[in-house]
């Protein structure tokens, strides 16, 4: 079956240096694919590019089969959006924004209205048809934001940071509705900051920076080959003092702030020293998607 999405060699330039950079990727239908990276790795400007907003400086893109930007109208036929900002008209009721967004692609009024049900059901937001955006919470807004983007009942959905500024409650009704899309066969292509949420419904990750894939696989894979099994994360009182062994007693050290992570596949080894040295507090845990990604594109601020 053809890619929903494939871009290759991609890239893109913004005050004489490229932002994204040779940039290869083919979505594999009916999956959830995960785009992470620091911010300015490039993530928004790629898929400005696949969506065929801006030009490319070189690389093509191909979106449900037409090539971008030349055929953009067609491309984005059957394409979502769920963009960064929500871009919601304030001034609208909850009909009166899915409506209009349909519109643009070229749906009647009828064939619209006959789709808010379902789109609200699914949102969460069944009954809110009249309401004002005014009155709606961050969480609604967002879900309706994401019902918005369903409303061409798209083959493919551009997600970037759908769940940025939610509590924890609407997040996880968010990704309900994501692994729901993914059910009925819907191929996902998300931008997040969380990378809990990247490990639950990414089938595929690739982690960017500087404009460059530097890593691509499942969340499994990514931390299977990239990463000791366990974290032993130290902090406390004499942690200064303690630091000095724990170079023998795990493979790989890295401080953040006041804790000492440690990267190791024999924890115990680091757990029963540590329980000689009760100031001490650690947490042991598996090792996650987040400590991949921190070692590999590193600890510091980029912003
Ligand atoms: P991300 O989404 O990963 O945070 P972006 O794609 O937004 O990264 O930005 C990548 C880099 O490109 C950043 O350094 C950003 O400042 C720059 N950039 C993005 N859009 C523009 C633009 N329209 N003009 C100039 N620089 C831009």
């Amino acid at each position: 079956m053809r890619p929903p999405l494939r871009l290759a060699g991609l890239t893109k330039h913004y005050g004489g240096s490229a932002v994204v950079d040779g940039f290869d990727l083919e979505l594999e239908p009916g999956r959830c694919h995960g785009l992470l990276g620091p911010n300015g790795a490039g993530k928004t400007t790629t898929l400005r590019l696949a969506l065929g907003l801006i030009q490319a400086d070189a690389g093509t893109v191909e979106l449900l089969g037409h090539p971008m930007p030349a055929r953009a109208r067609l491309g984005r036929q059957k394409v979502g959006v769920v963009p960064q900002v929500d871009s919601l008209d304030p001034d609208f009721t909850v009909r009166e924004n899915l409506q209009t967004y349909g519109r643009y692609f070229g749906l009647s009024g009828r064939e619209i209205e006959a789709r808010i049900p379902d789109l609200l059901d699914f949102a969460g937001l069944a009954g809110k048809a009249d309401a004002p955006i005014l009155n709606l919470s961050g969480g609604m807004k967002r879900r309706l934001t994401l019902a918005r983007a369903l409303v061409n009942d798209p083959d493919l959905i551009f997600l970037d940071e759908p769940t940025t500024g939610l509590d924890p409650q609407a997040r996880h009704l968010i990704w309900q509705g994501l692994r729901r899309l993914i059910g009925q066969g819907k191929t996902l292509l998300l931008t997040t900051h969380f990378m809990d949420e990247a490990e639950r419904l990414c089938d595929v990750i690739s982690v960017m920076d500087r404009g460059r894939v530097i890593a691509r696989g499942s969340p499994r894979e990514l931390i299977a080959s990239h990463i000791e099994p366990h974290v032993v994360e130290v902090f406390g009182d004499g942690l200064a003092e303690w630091k000095a062994c724990a170079g023998d007693l795990c493979h790989r050290c890295e401080t953040a702030g006041e804790t000492l992570f440690c990267y190791t596949d024999a924890p115990d080894k680091v757990v029963a020293h540590l329980e000689g040295r009760p100031a001490l507090r650690y947490l042991h845990r598996p090792a996650n998607l987040e400590d991949v990604f921190l070692k590999l594109t590193g600890r510091d601020l980029r912003d």
